[in-house]
């Protein structure tokens, strides 16, 4: 607690500063500094869920100082105002002023949404952070939400995910034949494609479903979130790598009339905390899942298992069909696909010779197997 209020004098510092100092056009000075915002923020996780769940705490706890209480905001858990997967629409018609979630889940009616979470063989977080910010996402994803009288922010990345709980070995496409898996997005039509059958419940209902055979498989996030929900105790087999969801970008989305009452100093807040904190979960992840890893395979015995090479090449392909079909005739869909495809080429080309040369060349050096 010491250390986040110490970051959060020092962001209220900046802001303030940025305050006084600015004479940004359209920055209302008789914007009313002493009205006070209650807002109510819904949420697509369990309540208080380690990591991604306590994203939206992080934000609001984040705003509610920096603005010394004027904007006051009340987070939901799944299912407490409305169900996980009715968030998107509950902001969009201004039940509730904000929602954090992760855009994929709203791709049966907004189908490229999905770029801005995660698409199969996609962006790793890092990558994807770079696309939104420097290389033209962010544009395309606000134009994207407009449409839904929406704005939305980076609220959260996972990192790489891992591929999923199994109760059977998966030797060859043959074993994914009539799986029933838990696998939302763009992921669970491509495993549809390959001869399983997708569902997307939310993560709370997950275990209950593995354990009652409701579902054979699921794939969740990585070791850190899927210890706490216990599917080692339901499955058996972990695999690797998450070919679905190789750096999940979750959203902060707000309501455009509720976003545009807003004075410009707490719309500057809600942004920079929402970016924080974007950095400050992928943070999180990234210290946990190993801890998380080592519990699972060392006290609960999990057996960690790789996707072979011609499972996931024929996800691949599927993957790169799918990809291309989800784009249709939307103008605006093209865009967002030829800006993603474009931008992961170029850092495709020079991540070969920064991040996994020096992964490679490090794992060799430290006697990993390739
Ligand atoms: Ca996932």
């Amino acid at each position: 607690m010491k250390l986040l209020s110490v970051s959060l004098v020092v962001g209220a510092l900046f802001l303030t500063s940025c305050g006084q100092s600015s004479t940004e056009p359209g920055a209302s000075a008789s914007a009313d500094q002493t009205k006070r915002y209650k807002w109510r923020m819904v949420t697509t996780w369990p309540k208080n869920f380690p990591g991604m769940g306590m994203a939206p705490e992080k934000i609001a706890e984040r705003v509610r100082i920096m603005s010394n209480g004027r904007l006051d905001i009340t987070v939901y858990g799944a299912g407490e105002v409305v169900p996980a997967l009715e968030t998107f629409e509950a902001v969009s018609q201004g039940t509730v002023q904000m929602g954090h979630g992760a855009s994929y889940y709203w791709r049966g009616s907004v189908p490229a949404a999905q770029f801005f979470t995660a698409v199969p063989f996609g962006l790793s977080a890092q990558e994807m952070n770079g696309w939104l910010l420097h290389g033209g996402g962010m544009a395309l994803w606000e134009e994207l939400y407009a449409r839904f009288n929406l704005v939305p922010i980076s609220g959260g990345n996972t990192g790489t995910q891992m591929a999923g709980w199994f109760n059977k070995e998966i030797n060859s496409l043959s074993d994914l034949q009539g799986v029933k898996m838990r696998i939302p997005g763009l992921g669970g039509e491509v495993f549809e494609a390959a001869g399983g059958t997708a569902v997307n419940i939310p993560g709370g209902e997950i275990f209950t479903s593995l354990q009652t055979g409701v579902i054979d498989a699921a794939e969740w996030v990585g070791p850190f979130n899927d210890l706490v929900l216990g599917f080692h105790q339901v499955a058996k087999y972990y695999y690797y790598p998450g070919w679905q969801e190789p750096g999940p970008n979750l959203e902060l989305i707000i309501n455009q009339d509720a976003f545009n009452e807003l004075p410009k100093d707490l719309q500057a807040m809600l942004r920079n905390a929402s970016l924080a904190v974007n950095n400050d979960v992928l943070s999180e992840y990234t210290a946990r899942n190993n801890q998380a890893l080592k519990e699972l395979v060392e006290v609960h015995k999990v057996q960690v298992r790789r996707l072979p090479d011609d499972v996931l090449a024929a996800l691949k392909v599927i993957s790169d069909e799918k990809v291309r079909a989800l784009v249709g005739e939307d103008p605006l869909n093209r865009r967002i696909f030829e800006s993603y495809e474009a931008y992961r080429r170029s850092v495709m080309d020079y991540n070969e010779l920064s991040e996994r040369a020096f992964h490679n060349a490090r794992a060799k050096l430290e006697g990993y197997e390739p």
